[in-house]
Parts: structure tokens; C-alpha cells; sequence
């Protein structure tokens, strides 16, 4: 796919840093004539001068691609990890959230598009800034930062740049993402990246042709490559009749039952938003969700409404309830020596 606007961004209205943005020079691209080429996410966009690619941050700018985002947040909250969601990494934790602009995908029903198009006001955050704030946070429970609220993939040079520095303090990188990444920016972010959350929206690549106008199996690739090098969640938005039949969350749960059944799996409500207007999931979508996903799952949960029992984390073995959650506070996890504290058994939890 190249950088012809097929998403129907507003070109009137590009993304730029202005004078807080470093206009730092992006990684992963070549020259191709008076064009340049992003290689850092399965569009592989050609960008003329002057333009930027599908996700709107990165730009030809001489003749050379820019990170047009670099250093701009425009959203900096404390927030409970559950939140993420995260609910099997350090629960009840508290982490840093920042934001930039921009997505790589286009998605009818995103639920942060006010973020991801450009919307909101940013402001500059050097690495340096935003890892001493980390620390400073430290206080309040902060375990670290979690790039999330747009596509952190697509600030990729920031993340990447902080994360080194956030690790070298001691404390977490978390990624909240839809995993559109190429293996080789994905494997240089890898080692600094303690845990993720990558945003699996449905197993039918017409899905993603369709309503998020990008492809479905890069995703799941950046789940398997991350398995055991970080902790890793998955979350799927359950839109009715496009994503939340038994047939497709099946699909979802095979897929993650053969790579480990021991992975937690958040299905999510859909709420209108954006382009789509359909009404709100279903709980009944929610129920048989979770349903057919724990006969083959140890660890699933049910985000944005609340169904009886489907945000606890059980002990896989006996049952008894680890973590209690009620909405995005948690209990104390109930561990002996990091084990189950009724019957002993591993409960897959980092603490
Ligand atoms: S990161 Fe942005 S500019 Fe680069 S290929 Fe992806 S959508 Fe295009």
C-alpha cells in the first residue's frame, strides 16, 4: 500500500509539531527518486515532500523521513494498570500514560479517534522529561510508562528512546497496541518493553480490509514474536454482527490456545463511536464470548460492562478468586510466594 490518502484524512490539516516538535529524523526508510519509503509498518507508505504517510505523523521533509511527533503528548494521565488493560502485570499498580496523534489503521468504530486523528491540543515532553516524571510518579505507585491512548507504534523513535532511558531507571515500559509493526523495528523495541497489550480487532482479514483499512495477520505475528520475550495481554472488541459471532471468537480462542492457553484474553464492549453507529454489544455477545473462551483459556475477562465474575483473576486450579476487581481498582493479589495462596498452584501473574 503506498501514501495515497485512501483513509480520507483532512491533508488541510496535517499533523505537525510546530515549534515544540524536534522534527527528529525517523528509522526505517529509504530513498525511492524524489520520494521517500516508511518501512516501519506493513504500509510501507511512498511519501512525496512535503507529505506524510497513512498514520499522519511521519513525513518526507527534505527528502528525508521525519518523525513529525517526536516529543509531542497530548495526553499524560497516572492510571490504574487494570485500565490498559492489564490484569496479570503488577495488578492494582498504577502507570504512567502518554499519548501522541496519529494511528496506522483507519478503524469505522475507534474509540479513541479524537486522539488518533489529530484532534487535541499536544504539548512537548522530552524522553528525558518524561522519564523523570516516571520517577517522580514513583510516589504515587507509578511502575513506569505505558505508551497508549493513540498508536504508540507509529512513535516509534520516542518510544524507543524512552523506554531505554525509563528502563534505565529502574522502572516498566508498557505497550498498549494494535500491533501493526514490521519484525525489524519490533525486534530492536523488544528487549526494552516489559509488557504489552496488543489489540487483536478479529481472525477475518476482510475485517480489518474493511473497517480498520489495514492487514489482520501482522498483529498476530507481533503477538507470537513477543510471546515469552514480554508479558503479553490480548484484547478483541466485540462489535456486534461484524466480529462477536460464536464462529469468529472461536477463531480468536483457537489461535490463542495453541500458542498458550495461559494467555489472559479481554474481550471488550463496543460502544458507538467515530463512523459506526451500530447500538452497544450485546451482553448476551459478551456472555457466550467469555463462555466459549474459558473452556479453552485459563485466564478471561470482560471489559467495559460488567458480567458476574468475568473481571476477577481465578486460580486455574481451585478456583479461589487471586484478584478482585471492581471496575479498574483490584485487590491485593492473594499470593504465597507468588503462588496461589489457597492450593499452591502457578497463577501466571507478575508481581
Ligand atoms: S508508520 Fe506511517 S508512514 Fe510509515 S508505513 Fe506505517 S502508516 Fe506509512
Amino acid at each position: 500500500m503506498n501514501g495515497a490518502p485512501t483513509l480520507g484524512r483532512d491533508e488541510s490539516r496535517p499533523y505537525t509539531t510546530g515549534p515544540m516538535g524536534e522534527l527528529r529524523e525517523a528509522a526505517y526508510w529509504s530513498v525511492e527518486g524524489e520520494r521517500v519509503r516508511c518501512a516501519l509498518c506493513p504500509h510501507h507508505c511512498l511519501i512525496a515532500e512535503g507529505k506524510q504517510g497513512l498514520c499522519g505523523v511521519r513525513g518526507n521533509r527534505g527528502g528525508r523521513l521525519r518523525a513529525l511527533t517526536y516529543g509531542v503528548v497530548t495526553a499524560a494521565n497516572l492510571d490504574p494498570i487494570e485500565k490498559k488493560p492489564l490484569y496479570h502485570f503488577h495488578p492494582g499498580s498504577a502507570i504512567l500514560s502518554l499519548g501522541s496523534w496519529g494511528c496506522n489503521l483507519s478503524c469505522d468504530f475507534c474509540q479513541n479517534w479524537h486522539i488518533s486523528t489529530g484532534e487535541v491540543p499536544g504539548s512537548h515532553l522530552s524522553p528525558q522529561e518524561a522519564a523523570d516524571l516516571a520517577v517522580r510518579e514513583e510516589r504515587r505507585g507509578n511502575i513506569g510508562i505505558s505508551y497508549t491512548y493513540n498508536e504508540p507504534l507509529i512513535w516509534f523513535e520516542y518510544v524507543l528512546d524512552t523506554s531505554r532511558l525509563v528502563r534505565e531507571r529502574g522502572l516498566k515500559n508498557v505497550l498498549v497496541t494494535n500491533g501493526e509493526i514490521e519484525e525489524g523495528p519490533l525486534e530492536e523495541l523488544l528487549p526494552y518493553i516489559d509488557a504489552m497489550n496488543v489489540d487483536i480487532k478479529a481472525m477475518a482479514d476482510d475485517f480489518y480490509r474493511r473497517l480498520c483499512h489495514g492487514p489482520g495477520s501482522v498483529p498476530r505475528r507481533t503477538v507470537e514474536r513477543a510471546l515469552g520475550r514480554c508479558h503479553v495481554e490480548v484484547t478483541n472488541l466485540l462489535i456486534p454482527g461484524e466480529n462477536d459471532s460464536a464462529e469468529q471468537v472461536g477463531a480468536l480462542v483457537d489461535w490463542v490456545a495453541g500458542l498458550s492457553d495461559r494467555i489472559p484474553v479481554h474481550f471488550s464492549r463496543y460502544h458507538p463511536a467515530h463512523k459506526m453507529t451500530k447500538p452497544p454489544t450485546p451482553l448476551a455477545s459478551l456472555e457466550q464470548a467469555y463462555r466459549i473462551a474459558s473452556e479453552k483459556l485459563k485466564y478471561v475477562y470482560v471489559g467495559n460492562a460488567r458480567l458476574p465474575n468475568a473481571s476477577d483473576t481465578r486460580c486455574p486450579s481451585c478456583g479461589a478468586v487471586v484478584v478482585e476487581r471492581d471496575g479498574f481498582s483490584a485487590s491485593p493479589p492473594r499470593l504465597s510466594d507468588g503462588r496461589c495462596g489457597e492450593c499452591g498452584s502457578e497463577v501466571d501473574l507478575v508481581t
